[in-house]
């Protein structure tokens, strides 16, 4: 038998092991260790925690809002005294760095404590008299058991961008988490029982496609968030849709800088470091390409150059680090490759990242490639490592064309000093979300995060008012209290009176 600590699944108020007998390695990404072993779900598995959501999902949906927020404010209270933990547990899994982890169960609370305000979105509308005697009121309900899959970028906050609300809004949730990160689940499990959760109303089955396919298929589920990769975005669009569930299905990114001959440039090399580096580039709202005004580009590339040398690479728990590994040996050498191409297909890699001895942990240092061009493979995929690649354009003009001409639209950012122009870029860019000199437009709570295009399937954003609406249904009401002496039969269409 393994010594190795294996992560399981969470239903009726604890962990259960399921009876798949199936596992994955979890490693540490610094060390290249293998740290756990989780559980991969069975059919019957997955099939288990979908019936205890179901099972509380009747009572869940008509406690009242007062009960529903205060298990979130309790939620809220418990987890912000316990960042740093939950921070640890990230970094453990993920490879990212603590200061960064802490920034992600942050942004993750934010969306907590929208949730905790949800009354005041549930509010419908009252229209008195409407007819003669009639009142309209509109009100919205829980759509019953909602799962979320998440991705491996954000163990934490992923899922509290779909969780809070869910439950605000009185549905029951089934957590898929990543296979590569899954602890950190576990971990919001805990805490949410813990706050007063009632048994059931939150579940984490842990898996692979086994657990997402039977999640897609299952008659009880009423809708899926998923954040992922594109080709299984679009995948589990087509998938859930065709099984009559609601689904938000955001995929991959390729976010483009644009920095006019106008910014200050000292700030553009510096947002670019930050935005192409921080987390090693693994973040769906990561700058991976600058666009660099001609006047500029020269300029602009030796300012990123001399800030590399800077960024410390170590270990995530290290105090002094500042950007870790990637999150697996696989993913290192995929990286690596697009590195090695690079200047086969004409680009210059000024700064190549690739570690001489990459023993023991996936890292690869900041990389930056310059005179990329459509076409070649380092600007073609996403790459999702610190690898930042330079395009050089003529100005606005071509640099917007570009950025519009690409498949994805997650997030975008324009650098100038000219108002005006970057009022014409926000009105201009076909992105979900735009930056004007704020290189990662991460969007706050209370608006709604997504992109466009490859970058989205489904109509509605996630978190804020869009994940609002989403885990709810409106229904109307047309209402008239009897009045007997007025009573008539009436069989023609109803009509305004
Ligand atoms: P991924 O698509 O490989 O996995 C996401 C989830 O889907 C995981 O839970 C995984 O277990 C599951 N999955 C993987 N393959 C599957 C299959 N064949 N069938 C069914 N389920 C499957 O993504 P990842 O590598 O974990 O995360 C990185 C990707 O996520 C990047 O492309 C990144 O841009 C994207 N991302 C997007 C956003 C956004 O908001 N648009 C946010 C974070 C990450």
């Amino acid at each position: 038998m393994s010594a190795l600590p294996t992560i399981d699944h969470w239903s009726g108020g604890d962990t259960f092991a399921g009876t798949s007998g199936r596992y994955a390695d979890v490693t540490n990404p610094a060390s290249g260790q293998v740290s756990g072993r989780v559980a991969l779900a069975s059919t019957a598995d997955a099939e288990a925690v979908i019936a205890a959501a179901d099972a509380a999902a009747r009572e869940w949906g008509r406690t009242s809002l007062a009960r529903r927020t205060q298990v979130l404010f309790a939620f809220r209270e418990l987890l912000n005294s316990r960042r740093g933990d939950l921070a640890a547990i990230i970094t453990a899994e993920h490879g990212k760095v603590l200061s960064d982890a802490m920034g992600e169960v942050a942004r993750g609370l934010e969306n907590i404590e929208f949730a905790c305000g949800v009354p005041h979105l549930l509010k419908g509308g009252f229209s008195e008299q409407a007819s003669t005697g009639v009142d309209v009121y509109s009100i919205r309900q829980p759509l019953g058991v909602v799962a979320g899959i998440t991705p491996f970028n954000f163990p934490a906050m992923v899922p509290m961008w779909m969780f809070g609300n869910a439950l605000a809004c009185g549905n029951t949730f089934v957590l898929k988490p990543s296979e590569k990160d899954p602890s950190p689940s576990l971990f919001l499990a805990e805490l949410l029982s813990q706050a007063g959760l009632p048994t059931g109303c939150f579940n984490v089955v842990q898996g692979d496609k086994v657990a997402v396919d039977r999640i897609l298929a299952h008659p009880d589920i009423a809708a899926v968030s998923f954040v992922g990769s594109t080709p299984i975005a679009r995948y589990i669009y087509e998938t859930g849709t065709s099984n009559d569930k609601r689904v938000q299905a955001l995929g991959g990114a390729k976010n483009h800088m644009l920095v006019l001959a106008d910014a200050d440039l000292d700030m553009a090399a510096d947002a670019s470091i930050g935005a192409a580096y921080g987390s090693a580039g693994e973040r769906c709202m990561a700058i991976s390409v600058v666009l660099a005004s001609e006047a500029i580009a020269d300029e602009l590339v030796a300012k990123i150059a001399e800030r590399i040398p800077n960024v410390k690479v170590g270990p995530g728990n290290e105090a002094d680090s500042e950007m870790g590994p990637l999150i697996t040996g696989e993913h290192r050498d995929k990286v690596a490759s697009y590195i090695e191409g690079a200047s086969g297909e004409g680009a210059s890699v000024v700064v190549d990242g690739r570690p001489e001895d990459a023993k023991g942990g996936f890292f690869i240092n900041p990389t930056l490639i310059d005179n990329v061009e459509p076409g070649m493979a380092c600007y073609d995929n996403e790459i999702f490592g610190p690898v930042l690649s330079v395009v050089r354009v003529h100005g606005y003009e071509d640099g917007v064309a570009m950025i519009n001409a690409n498949p994805f639209a997650n997030g975008t950012a324009i650098f100038t000093r000219d108002g005006g122009a970057a009022r014409q870029f926000q009105y201009d860019i076909q992105v979900g979300m735009v930056g004007i000199n704020v290189p990662i437009p991460v969007p706050v709570s209370y608006y709604s995060f997504g992109g466009w295009k490859a970058s989205l399937f489904g109509d509605t954003h996630m978190y804020g008012p869009e994940g609002i609406n989403f885990y709810t249904r409106g229904k109307v009401v047309t209402s008239r209290w009897p009045d007997p002496a007025k009573s008539t039969i009436d069989l023609g269409f109803p009509e305004t009176r």
